[in-house]
Protein backbone atom coordinates (compact mmCIF):
# COMPACT_ATOMS: atom_id res chain seq x y z
CA UNK A 1 0.00 0.00 0.00
CA UNK A 2 1.25 3.83 -0.76
CA UNK A 3 1.47 6.00 1.69
CA UNK A 4 1.43 10.08 1.02
CA UNK A 5 2.29 11.14 4.49
CA UNK A 6 4.74 9.73 6.98
CA UNK A 7 3.06 6.88 9.54
CA UNK A 8 4.11 7.88 13.51
CA UNK A 9 6.66 5.05 14.84
CA UNK A 10 8.60 4.85 11.07
CA UNK A 11 11.65 5.82 12.67
CA UNK A 12 14.08 8.55 11.64
CA UNK A 13 11.96 8.61 7.88
CA UNK A 14 10.16 11.77 6.87
CA UNK A 15 8.75 13.00 3.45
CA UNK A 16 11.60 15.65 3.30
CA UNK A 17 14.19 12.79 3.37
CA UNK A 18 13.87 11.59 -0.64
CA UNK A 19 16.61 9.00 -0.34
CA UNK A 20 19.06 7.35 1.72
CA UNK A 21 21.63 5.29 2.19
CA UNK A 22 22.51 3.26 5.59
CA UNK A 23 25.88 1.18 5.59
CA UNK A 24 25.68 0.53 1.44
CA UNK A 25 28.56 -1.54 0.48
CA UNK A 26 29.47 -2.83 -2.74
CA UNK A 27 31.95 -5.57 -3.38
CA UNK A 28 32.82 -7.39 -6.76
CA UNK A 29 34.15 -10.96 -5.99
CA UNK A 30 36.99 -10.11 -3.72
CA UNK A 31 37.07 -6.34 -4.45
CA UNK A 32 35.54 -4.16 -2.21
CA UNK A 33 34.67 -0.89 -4.33
CA UNK A 34 32.33 1.15 -1.52
CA UNK A 35 32.25 0.44 2.13
CA UNK A 36 30.14 1.83 4.99
CA UNK A 37 28.43 4.85 2.75
CA UNK A 38 25.69 6.68 4.70
CA UNK A 39 24.27 9.72 3.06
CA UNK A 40 20.64 11.52 3.30
CA UNK A 41 19.22 13.63 0.16
CA UNK A 42 16.45 15.91 1.38
CA UNK A 43 14.38 16.73 -1.54
CA UNK A 44 15.38 19.85 -4.10
CA UNK A 45 18.79 19.23 -2.50
CA UNK A 46 21.92 18.93 -4.67
CA UNK A 47 24.43 16.07 -3.82
CA UNK A 48 27.71 16.15 -4.99
CA UNK A 49 29.83 13.30 -4.99
CA UNK A 50 33.59 13.57 -6.10
CA UNK A 51 36.46 11.22 -6.16
CA UNK A 52 39.36 10.51 -8.36
CA UNK A 53 38.89 7.48 -11.24
CA UNK A 54 37.82 4.37 -9.66
CA UNK A 55 36.91 5.47 -6.31
CA UNK A 56 33.47 4.08 -6.64
CA UNK A 57 31.48 7.34 -7.71
CA UNK A 58 29.80 5.41 -10.73
CA UNK A 59 28.85 2.18 -8.71
CA UNK A 60 27.25 4.43 -5.65
CA UNK A 61 25.20 6.42 -8.33
CA UNK A 62 23.77 3.10 -9.81
CA UNK A 63 23.00 1.86 -6.53
CA UNK A 64 21.51 5.03 -5.90
CA UNK A 65 18.74 4.86 -9.09
CA UNK A 66 18.56 1.03 -8.64
CA UNK A 67 20.29 -0.11 -11.80
CA UNK A 68 22.71 -1.73 -9.39
CA UNK A 69 21.74 -3.72 -5.95
CA UNK A 70 23.94 -3.07 -2.64
CA UNK A 71 26.12 -5.98 -1.42
CA UNK A 72 25.55 -4.54 2.37
CA UNK A 73 23.39 -1.54 3.47
CA UNK A 74 20.07 -0.32 3.29
CA UNK A 75 18.61 2.02 0.44
CA UNK A 76 15.53 4.47 1.30
CA UNK A 77 13.36 6.26 -1.37
CA UNK A 78 10.90 8.24 0.32
CA UNK A 79 11.22 6.38 3.65
CA UNK A 80 10.76 2.86 1.77
CA UNK A 81 13.24 0.26 1.23
CA UNK A 82 13.48 -0.47 -1.72
CA UNK A 83 15.67 -3.42 -1.56
CA UNK A 84 12.72 -5.01 -0.17
CA UNK A 85 11.59 -7.95 -2.42
CA UNK A 86 7.75 -6.46 -2.60
CA UNK A 87 9.19 -2.81 -3.52
CA UNK A 88 11.70 -4.43 -6.31
CA UNK A 89 8.63 -6.06 -7.75
CA UNK A 90 7.32 -2.27 -8.17
CA UNK A 91 9.01 -0.90 -10.83
CA UNK A 92 6.36 1.65 -11.17
CA UNK A 93 7.78 4.10 -8.82
CA UNK A 94 11.37 3.58 -10.60
CA UNK A 95 10.35 6.85 -12.68
CA UNK A 96 11.16 9.03 -9.69
CA UNK A 97 15.19 8.29 -10.41
CA UNK A 98 16.14 9.23 -13.72
CA UNK A 99 19.92 9.01 -14.67
CA UNK A 100 22.20 11.16 -17.34
CA UNK A 101 24.98 9.76 -18.32
CA UNK A 102 29.20 10.96 -19.71
CA UNK A 103 28.43 9.70 -23.17
CA UNK A 104 25.31 11.48 -24.72
CA UNK A 105 26.62 9.66 -27.92
CA UNK A 106 25.77 6.14 -26.49
CA UNK A 107 23.29 6.99 -23.72
CA UNK A 108 21.15 7.81 -27.16
CA UNK A 109 19.60 5.08 -29.66
CA UNK A 110 21.12 6.37 -32.86
CA UNK A 111 18.44 5.42 -34.83
CA UNK A 112 15.55 7.33 -33.02
CA UNK A 113 15.33 11.09 -33.47
CA UNK A 114 15.91 13.22 -30.55
CA UNK A 115 11.55 13.82 -29.79
CA UNK A 116 11.82 9.97 -30.09
CA UNK A 117 14.48 9.53 -27.30
CA UNK A 118 12.36 12.39 -25.33
CA UNK A 119 9.46 10.01 -25.56
CA UNK A 120 11.02 6.75 -24.32
CA UNK A 121 10.59 7.33 -21.05
CA UNK A 122 6.60 8.05 -21.19
CA UNK A 123 6.09 3.78 -22.70
CA UNK A 124 9.01 2.54 -19.90
CA UNK A 125 6.66 4.14 -17.34
CA UNK A 126 2.83 4.87 -19.22
CA UNK A 127 1.51 6.35 -15.81
CA UNK A 128 3.49 9.44 -17.02
CA UNK A 129 2.38 10.26 -20.04
CA UNK A 130 1.55 13.38 -20.94
CA UNK A 131 -2.18 14.34 -22.28
CA UNK A 132 -0.34 15.69 -24.98
CA UNK A 133 2.80 14.21 -25.86
CA UNK A 134 3.47 16.85 -28.85
CA UNK A 135 2.96 20.07 -26.83
CA UNK A 136 4.64 18.56 -23.88
CA UNK A 137 8.15 17.80 -26.23
CA UNK A 138 8.43 21.23 -27.50
CA UNK A 139 8.10 22.18 -23.86
CA UNK A 140 10.69 20.45 -22.89
CA UNK A 141 12.77 20.98 -25.97
CA UNK A 142 12.24 24.63 -24.91
CA UNK A 143 13.34 24.11 -21.17
CA UNK A 144 16.43 22.55 -22.05
CA UNK A 145 17.68 25.39 -24.49
CA UNK A 146 17.38 23.33 -27.98
CA UNK A 147 15.92 24.81 -31.46
CA UNK A 148 12.15 23.25 -32.33
CA UNK A 149 14.31 21.90 -35.64
CA UNK A 150 16.85 19.54 -33.13
CA UNK A 151 13.37 17.73 -32.63
CA UNK A 152 13.82 15.47 -35.81
CA UNK A 153 17.28 15.23 -36.18
CA UNK A 154 19.46 12.10 -35.27
CA UNK A 155 21.81 12.00 -32.05
CA UNK A 156 24.90 12.39 -34.40
CA UNK A 157 23.18 15.20 -36.14
CA UNK A 158 23.81 17.73 -32.59
CA UNK A 159 26.99 18.67 -30.80
CA UNK A 160 28.15 17.35 -27.51
CA UNK A 161 26.30 20.08 -25.71
CA UNK A 162 23.27 19.55 -27.49
CA UNK A 163 23.37 16.08 -27.41
CA UNK A 164 23.04 16.30 -23.61
CA UNK A 165 20.56 18.72 -23.35
CA UNK A 166 18.58 16.11 -24.92
CA UNK A 167 19.59 13.79 -22.29
CA UNK A 168 18.49 15.93 -19.35
CA UNK A 169 14.99 16.31 -21.30
CA UNK A 170 14.53 12.76 -21.70
CA UNK A 171 15.54 12.50 -17.98
CA UNK A 172 12.66 15.19 -17.25
CA UNK A 173 10.10 14.07 -19.03
CA UNK A 174 8.33 12.16 -16.35
CA UNK A 175 9.02 14.71 -14.06
CA UNK A 176 11.68 12.46 -11.96
CA UNK A 177 12.31 13.70 -7.89
CA UNK A 178 16.03 13.11 -8.56
CA UNK A 179 18.60 13.15 -11.45
CA UNK A 180 21.67 11.27 -10.58
CA UNK A 181 24.29 12.83 -13.10
CA UNK A 182 27.18 11.12 -13.92
CA UNK A 183 30.36 13.37 -15.40
CA UNK A 184 27.62 15.11 -17.13
CA UNK A 185 30.41 17.93 -18.41
CA UNK A 186 33.51 16.06 -18.23
CA UNK A 187 33.08 15.05 -22.45
CA UNK A 188 32.33 18.60 -23.29
CA UNK A 189 34.96 21.92 -23.24
CA UNK A 190 34.84 24.45 -20.83
CA UNK A 191 32.65 26.88 -22.23
CA UNK A 192 29.80 24.30 -22.80
CA UNK A 193 30.73 22.68 -19.40
CA UNK A 194 29.54 26.16 -18.29
CA UNK A 195 26.36 26.46 -20.26
CA UNK A 196 25.11 22.92 -19.02
CA UNK A 197 25.34 23.69 -15.24
CA UNK A 198 23.98 26.69 -15.54
CA UNK A 199 21.19 24.71 -17.27
CA UNK A 200 20.75 22.20 -14.59
CA UNK A 201 20.68 25.23 -12.08
CA UNK A 202 17.68 26.46 -13.86
CA UNK A 203 15.67 23.44 -14.20
CA UNK A 204 16.63 22.98 -10.82
CA UNK A 205 15.08 26.14 -9.33
CA UNK A 206 12.07 25.80 -12.13
CA UNK A 207 11.58 22.14 -11.06
CA UNK A 208 12.83 21.61 -7.95
CA UNK A 209 14.24 18.45 -8.72
CA UNK A 210 17.33 16.79 -6.68
CA UNK A 211 20.42 16.05 -8.09
CA UNK A 212 23.27 13.82 -7.24
CA UNK A 213 25.96 15.64 -9.13
CA UNK A 214 29.21 12.75 -9.65
CA UNK A 215 32.33 14.88 -11.19
CA UNK A 216 35.96 13.92 -10.77
CA UNK A 217 36.03 17.30 -10.61
CA UNK A 218 35.46 19.24 -7.33
CA UNK A 219 34.92 22.78 -9.17
CA UNK A 220 31.83 21.27 -10.96
CA UNK A 221 30.73 20.22 -8.11
CA UNK A 222 31.39 23.04 -6.18
CA UNK A 223 29.05 25.22 -8.54
CA UNK A 224 25.85 23.00 -7.81
CA UNK A 225 26.19 21.25 -4.55
CA UNK A 226 24.63 22.07 -1.03
CA UNK A 227 26.72 18.52 0.54
CA UNK A 228 29.14 17.50 -0.52
CA UNK A 229 30.47 13.97 -0.43
CA UNK A 230 34.12 12.91 -0.81
CA UNK A 231 34.56 9.56 -1.81
CA UNK A 232 37.75 7.87 -1.40
CA UNK A 233 38.76 4.30 -2.42
CA UNK A 234 35.32 3.37 -1.86
CA UNK A 235 34.98 5.65 1.79
CA UNK A 236 32.88 8.47 2.41
CA UNK A 237 35.54 10.43 4.09
CA UNK A 238 34.16 13.89 3.86
CA UNK A 239 30.55 14.51 3.83
CA UNK A 240 28.27 17.96 4.64
CA UNK A 241 27.45 21.47 3.67
CA UNK A 242 29.41 22.05 1.12
CA UNK A 243 30.74 25.32 2.30
CA UNK A 244 32.00 23.21 5.12
CA UNK A 245 33.90 20.62 3.32
CA UNK A 246 35.20 23.12 0.53
CA UNK A 247 36.67 25.89 3.49
CA UNK A 248 37.16 23.29 6.20
CA UNK A 249 37.99 19.96 4.72
CA UNK A 250 38.14 18.10 7.42
CA UNK A 251 39.89 15.11 5.80
CA UNK A 252 43.67 15.16 4.21
CA UNK A 253 42.40 13.70 1.03
CA UNK A 254 39.71 16.51 0.48
CA UNK A 255 42.38 19.23 1.49
CA UNK A 256 44.87 16.93 -1.21
CA UNK A 257 41.22 17.77 -4.07
CA UNK A 258 40.75 21.62 -2.57
CA UNK A 259 44.52 22.75 -3.38
CA UNK A 260 44.25 21.07 -6.54
CA UNK A 261 41.78 23.82 -7.75
CA UNK A 262 42.79 27.09 -5.67
P1 LIG B 1 34.46 5.81 -10.62
O1 LIG B 1 33.13 6.08 -11.25
O2 LIG B 1 34.74 6.62 -9.40
O3 LIG B 1 35.58 5.92 -11.61
P2 LIG B 1 33.53 3.06 -10.49
O4 LIG B 1 32.37 3.02 -9.59
O5 LIG B 1 33.28 3.04 -11.95
O6 LIG B 1 34.47 4.30 -10.10
O7 LIG B 1 34.49 1.83 -10.16
C1 LIG B 1 35.00 1.59 -8.87
C2 LIG B 1 35.78 0.30 -8.88
O8 LIG B 1 34.89 -0.78 -9.13
C3 LIG B 1 36.84 0.22 -9.97
O9 LIG B 1 37.95 -0.46 -9.45
C4 LIG B 1 36.16 -0.58 -11.04
O10 LIG B 1 37.11 -1.27 -11.83
C5 LIG B 1 35.32 -1.54 -10.24
N1 LIG B 1 34.10 -2.00 -10.92
C6 LIG B 1 33.07 -1.21 -11.33
N2 LIG B 1 32.11 -1.96 -11.89
C7 LIG B 1 32.53 -3.24 -11.86
C8 LIG B 1 31.98 -4.49 -12.29
N3 LIG B 1 30.77 -4.55 -12.87
N4 LIG B 1 32.71 -5.61 -12.09
C9 LIG B 1 33.92 -5.56 -11.50
N5 LIG B 1 34.50 -4.41 -11.06
C10 LIG B 1 33.82 -3.26 -11.25
MG1 LIG C 1 32.60 6.78 -13.10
Amino acid sequence: MMMSHPTPGQGASSAAELLQMKNVGKSFGALEVLRDIDLTLHKGEVLGIVGESGSGKSTLGRIAIGLDLPSRGEVLLNGRDVLKPDAREKPAEKWRMQMVFQDSLAALDPRYTIADSIREPWVAFPGRHPANPNAAIDDLIDAVGLKPEHKDRLPHQLSGGQRQRACIARAIAVEPDVIVLDEPTSSLDATVQAQILALLLRLRSERGISYILISHDIGVVRTLSDKIGVLHKGRMVDFGAAEDVLNNPGNEYTQHLMSAVL
